[in-house]
């Protein structure tokens, strides 16, 4: 079977979920293309061959460094036309989100989103997913010959890199399409971990009660270097910002270590975490719900908790630090 990995890039590099998707791609034994579309990409070529790409379909050029729906579209199915692959797959990013389904309409295929897991067996491709804010779980089949699947970071394991160079084919940029211009792209600026990428997600929820306990969250985060989420209470109560939220309708996350703490566990909260590989929940609630999804669990005060965390953690890295000297 063939299979085609969209890959994106954040400023010079491939996310790190475009690899993982390539690293499953290895493991299934496909025979898999990547393609690769912005401005200043093409140097990429061999980091994508480092994991599994045997050929990489370029499109680099100024006109294409912001993604903007339409090109995009036309670039990728032009890619996965040529490379004949009856699976792509593309990270669950706002990028991917908005593209699979206008990618899915132009290769007429059927289109899967927030893969939980994904099965290839032979020439079918099976996919889990989950369904009304996780209270069930898909199972889907594909009729089309092609099958486009979005999986967010996590959901495969980054295999290590093996040596390999791509056959590059370079794509030509689609003429501009002035149906939509993009003006202007407004982000907070922030030196924080990036909440999809992370590997490691500290969350706080409405037990942290005011600004003092969203500071020992922060400081828990900064400590083990994650990154940090909310849930919609404390989001919509303004104590975190929304792009902070974990959720429904949030973001999906799947790192390798989730900390939900002062979190009741809602089921539309569930929904953006449970792909988390240990999840480590810390309420003062014995009969919270999140303590049913908990590898580890903790009823303790988080006011109390916290600080003894930060503290012994702080101790293991400074002793990590001096044996390393
Ligand atoms: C359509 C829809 C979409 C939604 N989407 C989302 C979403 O994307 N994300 C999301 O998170 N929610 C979402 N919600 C809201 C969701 O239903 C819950 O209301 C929300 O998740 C609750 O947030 P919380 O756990 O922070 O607050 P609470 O449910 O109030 O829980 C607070 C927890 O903190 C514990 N606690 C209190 N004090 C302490 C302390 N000192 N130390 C330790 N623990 C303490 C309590 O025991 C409790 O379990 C959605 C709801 C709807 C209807």
């Amino acid at each position: 079977m063939k299979a085609l990995v969209i890959a994106e890039t954040k400023g010079n590099s491939i996310k790190k979920v475009s690899l993982e998707l390539l690293s499953q791609c290895r493991r299934w034994g496909l025979e898999t293309s990547a393609v690769v579309v912005g401005s200043g990409v093409s140097g990429l070529c061999d980091e994508l061959a480092a994991y599994g790409a045997s050929t990489v379909y370029v499109a680099d050029d100024a006109s294409l460094e912001r993604y903007l729906t339409l090109p995009y579209a036309k670039v990728v199915s032009e890619a996965a036309k040529q490379s004949g692959a009856q699976l792509v797959l593309v990270s669950g990013s706002e990028l991917g989100k908005d593209l699979a389904p206008r990618l899915a309409a132009r290769l007429g295929a059927g289109a899967v989103t927030d893969a939980k897991a994904v099965s290839v067996d032979g020439g079918k491709v099976t996919v889990k997913s989950l369904a009304y804010a996780g209270k069930v779980m898909n199972q889907v089949a594909f009729k089309s010959d092609v099958a486009v699947v979005t999986a967010q970071p996590g959901t495969f394991e980054l295999a290590d890199k093996a040596a390999g160079s791509a056959n590059v084919v370079r794509l030509e940029t689609p003429e501009s399409d002035l149906r939509v211009v993009l003006r202007e792209i407004l982000k907070e600026t922030s030196d924080k971990v990036d909440l999809g990428e992370a590997n490691i997600v500290v969350a706080g929820g409405r037990g942290m009660k005011g600004p003092e306990g969203v500071k020992l969250i922060e400081s828990l985060a900064d400590t083990l270097g994650a990154a940090i989420g909310g849930s919609r209470a404390v989001c919509d109560s303004g104590l975190m910002p929304h792009s902070c939220q974990v959720g429904q309708t949030g973001r999906v996350v799947a790192p390798q270590v989730y900390f939900a703490i002062g979190i009741s566990g809602a089921i539309q909260h569930l929904a953006g975490m449970t792909g988390s590989k240990v999840i480590i929940a810390i309420n003062t609630d014995p009969d919270a719900p999140i303590f049913n999804v908990a590898d580890y669990g903790l009823v303790a005060d988080l006011f109390e908790a916290v600080p003894i965390l930060i503290s012994e953690l702080s101790k293991i890295k400074a002793g990590a630090a001096t044996a390393a000297r």
